[in-house]
């Protein structure tokens, strides 16, 4: 993809972040990878949605070097070049607040899989990461903060479960494309509400059982995959 068209993919997605109730203010980042070029596209700290442009988006190397831009990057950024290298499959990561599944954040949850929403998108829980340590904090935060991902993934698949809880923060969610990344973020928020009302309605309820999460999981994900249409109504999407 020629680099003018990956910034102006990252711009309009970013802006999909408060069409879709995703983020308040400025908080909130999409970013994206051209791992043949080795640079990252992403919004430049603190920069209202509605002012991005393919000439003010910044563009770094893969250690965070600012490239291109008249801004700062994201603080955000070591968090996506820690992800974008631990992760090599994934092409996008956005970053949000959302309310529901920021409150499974700061709750320290992983959120349980409880219906097919969730397997059709998520396989089993999307995790939560530990607590950082005070050394965490007091030291190299935003890489650290990445770091505590990576470590949470240990086992788990990222392209099964593209997404995650930082503990006491928020979400990242990725995906094969910056569309598929935003989307990501809409599941998950609806994901996270429908779990908080389930949790209210029923305290006792238990996961959907693993013959289900497997069996939606399966229709879209993997060899078997017979979804062939995605539903993310745009985008740049390979399918299958
Ligand atoms: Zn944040």
């Amino acid at each position: 993809m020629d680099i003018r068209d990956l910034k102006k993919a990252v711009v309009e997605a970013n802006k999909e972040l408060p069409k879709h109730n995703l983020v308040k203010y400025s908080w909130g980042n999409v970013g994206a990878i051209d791992r043949e070029r080795g640079v990252i596209v992403i919004k430049p700290v603190g920069m209202p949605y509605d002012e991005l442009t393919v000439e003010n988006i910044s563009v770094t190397d893969l250690e965070g070097i600012v490239l291109e831009g008249p801004y700062n990057p994201s603080v955000d950024l070591p968090i996506h070049v820690v992800l974008f290298k631990a992760f090599p499959q994934i092409q996008a990561i956005v970053h949000t607040h959302s309310t529901y599944a920021t409150m499974w954040a700061q709750a320290g949850r992983d959120i349980p899989c409880y219906g097919t929403t969730h397997a059709d998108y998520y396989y089993r829980s999307i995790p939560c990461t530990r607590q950082m340590s005070d050394e965490e904090i007091h030291g190299n935060f935003e890489v650290e903060t990445g770091n505590v991902i990576v470590e949470r993934f240990k086992g788990i698949d990222p392209m099964a479960v593209p997404g995650v809880l930082v503990a006491s923060h928020g979400a990242f969610t990725w995906g094969t494309d910056v569309w598929d990344a935003v989307h990501k973020s809409v599941v998950l928020e609806e994901i996270a509400k429908m779990a908080l009302g389930t949790t209210l309605l029923n305290p006792q309820v238990k996961e959907v059982p693993m013959s289900l999460m497997e069996r939606h999981f399966s229709r879209k994900h993997g060899p078997g995959a017979y979804f062939e249409n995605d539903d993310y109504g745009r985008g740049i999407v390979n399918r299958r």
